[in-house]
């Protein structure tokens, strides 16, 4: 069986935008506007010769009738239960949120493999943003610019290094 990669984090971090390059197609339809059900969210994906399951969660509803961030919760409960290893992105633009310091409490907890994935590092300039994240106590960060595909390669040798 693949290893199975879970990509969690509040909505317009850039999930399913580094989904998408991941995988290499356009799969997960990525929106502006946050709460839109997709589909096809689980996607093989391949590096380096070794393969794994990518899944982005913020496209599984699985209750509507919850409020959103209590929504988010159980996404990140359900990569908990399935993933192996735990792709948490977040946006190095905005900086900490509270659903970000949710999220990580919950993953903190757990004992899978975490990555925190800095999102929208587009340039250089903006690499000293990603400091401010160490805060969310989780130790392994890369920064990358899904849009551009900055840092995916670090990304995904970190990835299947763990396998
Ligand atoms: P999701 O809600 O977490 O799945 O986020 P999306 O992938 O739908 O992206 C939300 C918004 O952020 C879209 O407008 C994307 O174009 C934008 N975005 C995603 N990745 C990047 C990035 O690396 N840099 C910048 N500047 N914008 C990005
Ligand atoms: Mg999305």
């Amino acid at each position: 069986k693949k290893p199975i990669v879970a990509i969690v984090g509040r909505p317009n971090v850039g999930k399913s935008t580094l989904f998408n390059r991941i995988v290499g197609k356009r799969v997960a339809i990525t929106q502006d506007d946050p709460g839109v059900t997709r589909d096809r969210l689980y996607q093989e994906a391949e590096w380096q010769n070794r393969y794994f399951s990518l899944v982005d969660t913020g496209g599984i509803e699985i209750d509507a009738k919850e409020r959103f961030s209590k929504e988010i919760i159980n996404q990140v409960e359900l990569a908990i239960d399935t993933a192996e290893i735990i792709l948490f992105v977040v946006d190095g633009r905005t900086g900490i949120t509270p659903d970000d310091r949710e999220i990580a409490n919950l993953l903190r907890k757990s004992k899978k493999e975490i990555i925190l994935v800095v999102n929208k590092i587009d340039n250089k300039k903006f690499e000293d943003n990603i400091y401010e994240f160490y805060e969310l106590g989780i130790e392994n960060i890369k920064s990358i610019s899904a849009e551009n595909s900055m840092g995916l390669g670090d990304l995904l040798d970190d990835i299947v290094e763990k396998f």
